[in-house]
């Protein structure tokens, strides 16, 4: 059976993004491809294909379980990190399948040694350095315990980078902390510099601090949300279009996922009628509805009640009432002529106009990533 919404992945958009992106990172840089939360919503199945048809050769994942899933789509040249867990009965299949890892305990730099000296092969690992975000990485004091470790296993490790990860690159209220972080991670880098280990790459990059700090670029940068064309705050975005004395007057990401269906159903209310379950919508005039088989189910976040929009017809249309587990209603009273099958777009564009997910709040950061990776995978994706 059909779906009732279909998501649509804009290849010539993704190719914007990855010029406007490398504008700022510049040639030499290695740019990953982060596509954990399966590819923020946008489906890995169709994304890693799409990103390799691009020249992207380098993707990025929290999980070993979403490695696996690049694994089985990515072409033999490409290659996969993992940013978090993997336990360390996996590290072996790791090696095995030249999958690099983050490091940032001694007990899994200690199994990576001894998975690498059984099956034979060198186990790639990035050696992660806490700077300040508390979440994971060695602390400083512990560099030399790592160092002696690694130098002692030298013919089992392949350095493949420093990295760390930034708490907040997006605020700049954060800016003294991340500046800390750049700090120590330049320390902590030279530290283990001076006890004899080198890394191939240095990466530290989000999106928000490749395009809002340049001093965090380095090498390599791991660039998630801004490739989708959403920035990361908007003050990213402010900062952005202000920058390089010029300013630009059309946004240079484009986002790649329109995310769409088509009205199902309509209503007619008179004023003084309640719109959906409860109490929180009445109709204050006559006013025509459209119904519209998505609900929180597929992803369209309840937060969304009586606040989201969509756009039929190229215009805007408010929902109204809470969204249900499987259906929202929307006001269609001023969108003449609309009829039952016409297109709705939840996510992206129609005619001029566009639904950004991020219109809706401040939080958009936090909105934006939350919707998107919500998109629940059995929604068919599609290139365009
Ligand atoms: C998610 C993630 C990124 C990418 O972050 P964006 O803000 O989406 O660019 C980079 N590094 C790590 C460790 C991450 O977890």
């Amino acid at each position: 059976m059909k779906h009732t919404s279909v998501i649509e992945l804009s290849k010539s958009a993704f190719k914007k993004n990855i010029k406007f992106i490398r504008t700022k990172i510049g040639d030499p840089c290695k740019f990953v491809s982060v596509v954990k939360g399966n590819a923020y919503g946008h489906g890995v199945d169709q994304f890693v294909p799409m990103a390799e048809d691009c020249k992207v050769s380098r993707f990025a994942v929290a999980h070993a379980h979403e490695a696996a899933d690049v694994l089985a789509v990515k072409r033999p040249s490409s290659e996969i990190m993992i940013m978090g867990m993997i336990e360390n009965d996996e590290l072996a299949w790791a090696i095995e399948n030249d999958i690099s890892y983050f490091v940032f305990e001694f007990s899994r730099l200690e199994a990576s040694i001894a998975a690498a000296k059984k099956i034979g092969k060198k186990a790639k690992i990035h050696i992660e350095l806490e700077t300040g975000l508390n979440r994971t990485g060695f602390e400083i004091y512990e560099l030399s315990r790592v160092a002696e470790k690694v130098r002692e296993n030298s013919e089992h490790l392949s350095i493949e980078g420093f990295c760390t990860h930034y708490a907040g690159a997006e605020s700049i209220a954060n800016y003294v902390r991340i500046m800390g972080q750049i700090d120590l991670f330049k320390e902590s880098a030279a530290t283990l510099g001076s006890l004899g280990i080198e890394a191939k790459y240095h990466h530290t990059a989000c999106s928000a601090a490749a395009l809002t700090y340049p001093d965090t670029i380095m090498d390599m940068v791991r660039i998630g949300i801004a490739q989708y064309g959403f920035w990361p705050t908007p003050e990213t975005r402010m900062y952005n279009m202000l920058s390089d004395n010029k300013v630009y007057s059309i946004d240079p990401l484009k986002r790649i996922l329109k995310w769409k269906s088509n009205i199902m159903s309509f209503k007619n209310v008179k004023a003084g009628q309640f719109i959906g379950y409860g109490t929180s919508y009445m109709a204050t005039k006559h006013e025509k509805i459209a119904v519209i088989p998505v609900g929180y189910s597929h992803g369209f976040s309840r937060s969304l009640s009586n606040l989201g929009h969509v756009l039929i017809n190229g215009k805007r249309a408010s929902v109204v009432g809470m969204v249900n587990m499987s259906m929202i209603l929307v006001i269609v009273t001023h969108i003449y002529g609309c009829e039952i099958g016409d297109e709705v777009v939840m996510i992206g564009k129609q005619g001029k106009n566009s639904i950004t997910i991020s219109s809706f709040a401040e939080l958009s950061k936090y909105v934006n990533y939350e919707l998107l990776t919500r998109l629940p995978h059995d929604i068919p994706r599609i290139i365009v």
